[in-house]
């Protein structure tokens, strides 16, 4: 049977931080914004929120639209520049997706948040090709059972402790933690998945 692994996307593919820095440096070149107001604006939205997972692109553009005048379509577009998303990928995966795909493993996704700007993050980093199509999960909430059971017996490798430990009752699932905080690589971790 093929061996099955399961990703995380924020901070475990793709460097979120680095990504909110690159996407609000080139809203504020390309259209000539100030920095600091589009952070004001953008923490404006983010205040009103109950959740930090409740966080939406289409839903922040918006807002920037409305307090800057500044065209929506204007705004998606210099926001979502392939070339952000390319250079926020951490280093090591592009080589591990490679391997792990060439030693014939299937590999998928388990992520939280929007799907369309999940979908987005793997598409416009060029990674989407890597991961089996029935193999994308991305809900609103993934640390319920009914989620974890889609996964039937997998490997999943994330960044975020809470998520190992919720995983740990399940027995079909293998977990890997990450930690990008203490600058371990994908590459550091091969023996294990294997
Ligand atoms: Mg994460």
């Amino acid at each position: 049977m093929k061996k099955v692994i399961y990703f995380d996307i924020d901070r475990t593919l793709v460097d979120s931080v680095m990504i909110r820095e690159l996407t609000r440096n080139g809203m504020c070149r390309e259209l000539n914004l100030n920095r600091e107001t589009i952070n004001k604006i953008i923490d404006e939205y983010v205040s009103t929120l109950d959740n930090k997972n409740d966080f939406n692109r289409e839903e922040m553009l918006k807002h920037i639209s409305l307090k800057t005048g500044v065209r929506y379509d204007l705004l998606k577009n210099a926001h979502d520049k392939p070339k952000y998303y390319v250079d926020a990928l951490f280093d090591d995966v592009i080589p591990t997706l490679t391997k792990l795909k060439n030693d014939g493993c299937s590999l998928g996704i388990f992520s939280e948040g929007f799907t369309d700007y999940q979908m987005d993050k793997l598409k416009l980093s060029g990674i989407y090709k890597f991961f089996d199509e029935d193999k994308i999960i991305i809900v609103r909430k993934k640390l319920r059972e009914d989620v974890v059971e889609k996964l039937g017996e997998a490997i999943v490798i994330d960044d975020w402790v809470e998520v190992i430990d919720y995983l740990k009752s399940f027995p079909k699932i293998k977990t890997i933690w990450l930690d990008r905080v203490n600058e371990v690589k994908l590459t550091d971790l091969l023996n294990e998945i294997k």
